[in-house]
């Protein structure tokens, strides 16, 4: 089979990506493999191939992936041939660690991550697990789906950390991929949201995605909101979102780093307001999202490109033309 494999990291205009002939993968014990038909393609797969996430080379990234069940592993079960599959980026977690205990593997002390601890989905084939991996709805285009996998997820389980309750008001700050599925699963929990941004852009598609309100950061907040999720990695924006929730809401805040958050009156804290931040997904945040974006239905926008046009996909990326998600398109048979 074909897979595209970066050996030696560096700038995505120097060709880190070679397309490889490698034997097909072995599903272990609790293991399937999917014949992949989408994998999405998202900034995290940038920073490894470019080297800004540390990884073991080679790897294969793609962690958004869509697949058909073509073999099982070894005592597991059969039933699930045949059936349409998500792998995300969480690919397993040790299951003994005191996280892993009490159902807080996204906090797992040694955790394997899809594309990049264990081969992803920028290949004609992968392994996935049966408990770590989800079942993707027939109601939902497979390559709608992969975008869900990765923006979705997270975007579900910064929406469930915010506490917000249905009919309650959200604040966005920042309106990416990300936002833009939060507002449609925030809708159809009857929530109203705000969203603060500064792309005239974003701020449009935000007013026609149904915000009641939509502003700046540092704007005097119109509503007050009781839960609020910041997207962009910008430490001041934390302190707008302080500003922004009621006495007794919620801040989450979804970034893997940030620039500092500055200094702020404790005031702004006060009156039992509180401030967390989101980091990875759980299979219960997988299992959930996937389930729920199924039914109301969430829509995405994808860009899809050919299999062989991986390196140009994520150069597009890397210069922001990329209109929506971008999606790779993996075809298994005549390839082989
Ligand atoms: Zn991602
Ligand atoms: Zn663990």
């Amino acid at each position: 089979m074909r897979s595209w494999q970066v050996s030696e990291p560096k700038p995505i205009e120097q060709d880190p990506l070679l397309l490889k002939k490698v034997p097909k993968p072995e599903p272990g014990e609790g293991e399937l493999m999917l014949d992949v038909h989408y994998c999405g393609i998202c900034r995290t797969d940038l920073h490894i191939v470019e080297g800004d996430i540390a990884a073991d080379y080679p790897v294969v990234p793609g962690h958004q992936v869509v697949g058909t069940v073509s073999r099982c592993g070894p005592e597991t079960d059969r039933d699930l041939l045949g059936e349409l599959r998500g792998a995300y980026w969480l690919h397993s977690a040790c299951g003994e660690c005191s996280y892993c205990l009490r159902d807080e593997e996204n906090l797992c002390t040694d955790p394997q991550f899809t594309g990049l601890d264990v081969p992803g989905g920028f290949a004609q084939r992968m392994v996935v697990r049966t408990d770590y991996s989800v079942p993707i709805s027939a109601s939902i285009s497979p390559a709608h789906a992969a975008p869900l996998l990765c923006a979705g997820i997270i975007g579900y389980r910064s929406l469930r950390l915010s506490e917000i309750q249905p009919g309650e008001r959200l604040a966005l700050f920042g309106f990416g991929s990300c936002a833009h599925i939060v507002i449609q699963v925030a809708h159809h929990w009857d929530c109203e949201v705000v969203v603060y941004t500064r792309s005239e852009n974003h701020q449009r598609l935000a007013r026609e995605m149904g915000a009641v309100w939509v502003g700046e950061a540092g704007d005097e907040p119109q509503l007050r909101a009781d839960s609020a999720i910041t997207f962009a990695p910008a430490g001041p924006v934390v302190v707008e979102a302080l500003r922004a929730v009621r006495p007794g809401g919620t801040v989450a805040v979804n970034a893997i780093s940030m620039s500092d958050i500055p200094q702020f009156p404790y005031r702004l804290m006060y009156h039992e307001r509180t401030l967390r931040s989101v980091a990875h997904v759980t299979r219960r945040d997988a299992r959930e999202f996937m389930q729920l974006a199924a039914e109301i239905p969430v829509e995405t926008q994808v860009q899809v490109f050919d299999f062989e046009k991986l390196p140009a996909a994520l150069q597009r990326l890397k210069d922001s033309e990329i209109d929506g998600s971008a999606v790779l398109k993996v075809e298994c048979g005549h390839l082989d």
